[in-house]
């Protein structure tokens, strides 16, 4: 994830002078692009870490295992060189640290070293182990449906376990992935999480290009990742499913406003059919998403190796991506569709204001929404 706002593009410089025309024009919008900017700024030097190689689950065409041709490196960092690696990353200017899997709380000496050199971090978990008090990080808590969906898709019951371990930590997101198999558990998931005392956001299934290559290539199932094959339904969301988890999404947010992190727009903007992305014809490689690894969004893997790959999540197919990170990462930038009229910018507004709730921890401008 990083910002482009701030670049010194003629493009970047036309946006700016169109955002100020609208602030212009409408009494009481400046503050608010003011506070935008500033949630903003606290991506300016992002970085994704990878934590761990390992994870207790197997989830259908996990992102992560499902791709035979991730490369295992057997010298992960010691506990000092982690140490000495976060204090680096902290004197090279990072402001947002990004712990990603396998399952990153199977190593938490490397979570808190994380935490105590860089100002911000989101850590993607499975929620099997509570994360120490002392990591001072957002937490996504993945979620994937109710008991028997977990079991079935995750080969695990850890729902239960997710939200025992975290009931009422303020550090926390649930983060449901929505797919085109669970939609009939959305409604359970978001209320088990207000009652829960916690917040819930939505991902959206993406599968992997080698899960889709076993779909066509009719591969027999597996007991890992490619354990339900094509007995189930295809992992792309068709156009019914789009407008049915759009449906119920805006319903959901009138009746769970407080813990659905979500806005009206960002959901239009994810349930839009096609693909989300400009993609490249030859390389099939989103051209504008703004979760690439790209100056100066940087990734490192366990043995701190900096990695030149597509994006966290390189496995996935561009095409049929709606993940969250670049869903929400690529709108750091208003696009033109945020700068046709000022309702249209607040709609873009409304997403950054919800883009620091979900991302950033402590939330350092909950006193001014
Ligand atoms: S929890 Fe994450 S890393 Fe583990 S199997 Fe599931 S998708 Fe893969
Ligand atoms: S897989 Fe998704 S997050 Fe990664 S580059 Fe493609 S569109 Fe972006």
């Amino acid at each position: 994830m990083h910002i482009s706002l701030e670049k010194n593009e003629d493009a970047s410089r036309a946006t700016l002078r169109r955002v100020r025309q609208i602030l212009d024009g409408t009494p009481g919008l400046t503050a608010r692009f003011k506070k935008a900017r500033k949630i903003i700024r606290n991506f300016r030097r992002p970085a994704f870490y990878e934590i761990s190689q390992e994870c207790g689950l197997f989830c259908e065409g996990c992102y992560y295992f499902e791709d035979s041709s991730r490369e295992h490196i057997s010298q992960e960092m010691t506990p000092e060189q982690w140490q000495d690696f976060f204090a680096g990353e902290k004197k090279r200017g990072v402001t947002m640290a990004y712990l990603v899997g396998a399952e990153p709380s199977m190593h938490m000496d490397r979570l808190l070293a994380a935490s105590e050199n860089i100002r911000f971090g989101k850590i993607g978990t499975n929620g099997m182990i509570r994360i120490h008090p002392d990591v001072k990080f957002r937490i996504g808590v993945s979620v994937w449906g109710d008991d028997d969906y977990d079991l079935k898709f995750r080969h695990g019951g850890m729902l239960r376990k997710a939200f025992e371990n975290y009931e009422g930590d303020p550090r926390a997101v649930m983060l449901y992935t929505l797919s085109p198999w669970n939609l009939h558990t959305v409604k359970d998931i978001v209320r088990m999480s207000a009652e829960h005392g916690l917040e819930i956001t939505f991902s959206m299934y993406s599968p992997t290009s080698t899960y889709l290559k076993k779909l066509a290539d009719s591969v027999p199932a597996d007991n890992k990742y490619f354990h339900l094959g094509d007995s189930i339904k295809s992992p792309v969301f068709s156009a019914d499913d789009l407008h049915k988890i759009k449906d119920l999404t805006t319903e959901l947010l009138e009746t769970y406003p407080e813990t659905l992190l979500l806005t009206p727009g960002y959901n239009k903007r994810i349930t839009r059919s096609g693909s989300l992305y400009a993609i490249d014809q030859e390389t099939g490689i989103a051209e504008d998403c703004a979760s690439r690894i790209k100056e100066p969004l940087h990734y490192y893997r366990v043995d701190g190796v900096k990695q030149n790959q597509k994006c966290c999540t390189p496995s996935i197919d561009c095409k049929h991506c709606r993940l969250y990170s670049g869903g929400w990462s690529s709108l750091f930038e208003p696009g033109p569709e945020y700068l046709v009229d000022s309702q249209s910018f607040i709609e873009w507004l409304d997403m950054i204001d919800m883009l620091g709730r979900i991302f950033l921890y402590p939330y350092p401008f909950a006193e001014e929404s």
